[in-house]
């Protein structure tokens, strides 16, 4: 039996919390109705550390985090499905109010005697005229009022610093969180508290680390990060990223409501999206889509946005085909669709007809109780979960190990209790013990 070290680097830890039906936030203002004490459904896990490359495998699996707590909703049983959406850097196209919103930011950073004295000191080079004449300049404009770049003197009206730090936490970026809560997510001062952020927004478990995409190049941070926006020394908002080995992902947003003019959620896409594309992540991902949710369509207006399939796990954009059968039904599996048409008229009237009653136990709350008496996962059929054939036939179970109290002991020498089964009957049993 091998014996691993606890604190090795690439070694993630999780721990199984289990399926459960719940509450949904997100739709307890809409008119639909849909939303019942229990209308959705989540796996969930725990993590103290994870590496950054597990959790991105997670996050193109459909999973998310907050905090230590990792989630999957079953997006088959789920009053607003989440689809897990990304923004690739490279083609992104901010909308004309997108632009408008960071220039006039930058406009009150600089203010108007600076951008009048600065033109005649520092006349643009012809560079700087054509990329101005070619359109909007994402990289350039985002940073374009930021102390570190701007030329002075003349000074600028305002000083304006955005850093990267360690996601720890301080007292100021506390009371920000609280500001924000209060006033934009109108709760009340008793329900924020310091231990909640720190759970919340400072506790990750990915393990921080550096790469280098080129010999010579910068070092590229990975892990958990707070995004610090300052104007004049004082802390105005705070984005919090996880940056992944091909992503930004924005995990959460704050700002102070002294700046609520600025449109900061705008400014902060933009900024996320920028840092994807000049640091080389690739991709900017902005937490799940949630079509039924007015309040989350906005991610859709940041284009071109591709669409994580909840069966296949291929990517394919959010408009078009993807969105117009969003419009219909809440639950769209686009690969799927399309498989259908490939196959014989029979498999293809079987699958229709699957497909106006094709999972067991539809309502969260069946499932979730099915579970809580022994139904195994795989016979719920959620979406994009491997079955029990694939894990054993694909996945090397010597290098998943179990951790039971402080002994780690790979899973391929486990042995079930009905040793006589064949090597394959034993592997599935292991796996439905583990996942249940
Ligand atoms: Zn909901």
């Amino acid at each position: 039996m091998q014996a691993l070290a606890l604190d090795e680097r690439d070694v993630s830890f999780l721990r199984p919390i289990g399926y459960q039906a719940e509450d949904c936030g997100y739709c307890k203002d809409a008119p639909s109705g849909r939303r019942t004490k229990q209308s959705r459904a989540c796996y969930y896990a725990l993590s103290k550390k994870l590496t950054v490359d597990d959790y991105q495998e997670l996050v193109d699996r459909g999973w998310r985090r907050s905090g230590t707590t990792l989630y999957k909703p079953d997006v088959r049983r789920h009053c607003c499905p989440h689809y897990t959406i990304r923004l690739p850097a490279s083609s992104f196209k901010a909308t004309r109010d997108q632009r408008q919103a960071v220039n006039r930011w930058n406009k009150y950073v600089l203010g108007e005697d600076y951008i009048k004295e600065a033109a005649k000191k520092y006349p643009k080079t012809k560079e700087e005229k054509a990329r101005q004449k070619n359109g909007f300049d994402l990289l350039s404009t985002i940073h374009e009022a930021e102390s570190t770049v701007i030329k002075s003197p003349p000074e600028p009206a305002h000083k304006f610093e955005v850093t990267l730090e360690p996601d720890s936490f301080s007292k100021e970026k506390y009371l920000l969180f609280k500001n924000y809560q209060i006033n934009v997510h109108h709760e009340k001062p008793s329900e924020v508290t310091e231990k909640g952020f720190k759970r919340f927004l400072c506790d990750s478990p990915l393990q921080r680390t550096t790469r280098r995409l080129l010999e010579g190049s910068e070092e590229q941070p990975l892990g958990s990060y707070h995004q610090c926006y300052r104007l004049d020394g004082r802390l105005i908002a705070m984005g919090v990223l996880d940056l992944l080995p091909h992503c930004v992902s924005g995990v959460y947003f704050v700002y102070h409501s002294d700046f609520e003019q600025w449109s900061f959620g705008k400014l902060s896409a933009l900024r996320e999206a920028a840092l994807a594309l000049e640091a080389g992540y690739k991709y900017y991902y902005m937490g799940y889509y949630i079509h039924d949710c007015v309040k989350m369509r906005y991610k859709g207006h940041y284009k071109p946005q591709h669409v994580l399939d909840p069966e296949t796990y291929e990517w394919v954009p959010l408009d078009g085909e993807f969105a117009s059968l969003l419009d219909q039904k809440s639950y769209v599996s686009l690969a799927q669709k399309k498989g259908l048409k490939k196959e014989t008229p029979e498999a293809e009237a079987e699958k229709l007809d699957e497909d106006a009653d094709p999972f067991p136990l539809p309502l969260p709350a069946d499932a979730a109780a099915a579970v809580a008496a022994g139904t195994s996962l795989f016979d719920l059929k959620v979406p994009g979960l491997m079955t029990e054939e694939e894990i054993a036939e694909t996945v090397d179970l010597d290098k998943i190990s179990l951790q039971v109290q402080r002994r780690i002991i790979p899973m391929g020498v486990c042995t079930p209790s009905s040793s006589t089964a064949s090597p394959l009957a034993q592997k599935k049993e292991l796996i439905r013990v583990v996942v249940s």
